[in-house]
């Protein structure tokens, strides 16, 4: 029977992406129901938001989608899509591998580590006061009678939510992940030392959830340090856990050791409901040339298909997307520009789509 799947092209490039992981999921011959529907700014006019009621359904009734990249515009409009997905089917587990894949040019070979990102709480959960509100002006004035701290006037505010039950969550399933994929070790990623209420009660949380794991080793560094570290010995990480904020932040740098934002896939997971996704955005700088590189996309539906129990099918399209790179022939601008310093013989977004079809055969 086919797989009921919500496809979101999403923009930018997020359409030139999902039709090339589309034409390479359908070549595995795993029978897919690709019910396509879209979201973003595009849909605006018509529905009044950019995530319309009908999109929420389809997701809620398939329990998988697989989504592009959608654009949100920067300090004003309306609020991340990607986001308000996650919170709306509580997808509190962002899943983004860094693996080093044959022919990628990085600083770095062999890393292999993985970054679990809580994806529901802290800065991002969208309380937020515009400077010079009447709600912005309200809590300044309550935080100054009751805690005696004042703001500058016209600050702008927004709030850090941590919860013990996300925290709990989040570092069981870092540790759950760790032990299924027979990993060695989990860091949890803080700045206690500052944020001590909030990031304090994260780790403290994170520590009493690695004493129930005590075959896989655990530590606890500052998100600065674990940059510095990430950027001197990436070796030195298995499987990362972190709030939301950091957790978006290292995914990047993450993403940059192993070939950039066009080699990282992701996951975001829930207890109903499960949604693919590249880590990288829209890159609305080469949108519609048909120069984007496809495979964070495609290897982000390689994730969806070890969901939904496809494995044979997941690990021929790995396979498929190392030997094209590897062979580096016909790899896109991105990756050939980092094996040869030149963007020339690079293919297509779809060229290197069929090349990688050609590989499965
Ligand atoms: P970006 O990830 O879109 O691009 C950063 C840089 O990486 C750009 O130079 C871009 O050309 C390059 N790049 C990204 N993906 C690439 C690919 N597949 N192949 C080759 N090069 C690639 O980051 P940005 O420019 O900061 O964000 C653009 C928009 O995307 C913003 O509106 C942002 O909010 C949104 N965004 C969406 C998501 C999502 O939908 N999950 C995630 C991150 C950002």
């Amino acid at each position: 029977m086919a797989h009921d799947v919500v496809l979101i092209p999403g923009d930018g490039i997020g359409p030139e992406i999902t039709q090339a992981m589309r034409r390479v999921v359908d070549a595995t011959g795993v029978e897919i129901a690709w019910q396509v529907v879209d979201a973003g700014a595009g849909v605006m006019k018509e529905y009044g938001t950019p995530l319309p009621r009908h999109v929420l359904d389809a997701v809620a009734k398939t329990g998988v989608a697989i989504k592009g990249p959608v654009t949100t515009p920067v300090g004003t409009g309306f609020r991340s899509v990607n986001v308000a997905l996650r919170q709306a089917f509580d997808l509190y587990a962002c899943v983004r591998p860094c693996v080093t894949l044959p022919g990628a040019t990085s600083r770095y070979q062999d890393i292999d580590l993985v970054i679990v990102r809580e994806n529901t709480e802290d800065l991002y959960a969208g309380i937020e006061f515009e400077p010079g509100s009447f709600e912005a002006d309200r809590l300044a004035r309550l935080l100054e009678r009751n805690g005696g701290r004042s703001f500058r006037p016209g600050s702008a505010i927004s709030i850090k939510p941590i919860s013990p039950e996300g925290s709990r969550r989040i570092v069981t399933y870092a540790f759950e992940y760790a032990r299924s994929m027979g990993r060695n070790k989990v860091t949890a990623v803080h700045k206690a030392n500052i944020m001590k209420a909030t990031d304090g009660l994260f780790l403290r949380v994170a520590r009493e959830v690695a004493a129930s794991y005590p075959e896989i080793a655990f530590e606890d560094k500052i998100v600065d340090a674990t940059c510095m570290g990430l950027v001197m010995d990436p070796h030195d990480f298995d499987v990362l856990v972190l709030p939301n904020l950091y957790g978006d932040i290292v995914s990047d740098l993450c993403a940059g050791l192993v070939g950039g934002l066009g080699m990282a896939p992701g996951a975001n997971i829930g207890e109903e409901c499960a949604v693919f996704e590249a880590t990288h955005g829209s890159a609305p700088d080469i949108a519609g040339k048909d120069i984007a590189n496809p495979t964070a996309e495609i290897l982000s539906a390689a994730m969806m298909l070890d969901h939904l129990d496809e494995h044979e099918a997941a690990r021929r399209i790995r396979d498929a997307v190392s030997a094209t790179l590897s062979e580096g022939e016909q790899v896109t601008a991105d990756v050939r520009r980092s094996l040869t310093g030149s963007t020339e013989g690079a293919v297509g977004t779809q060229a290197y789509a069929d090349a990688v079809i050609a590989h499965m055969a």
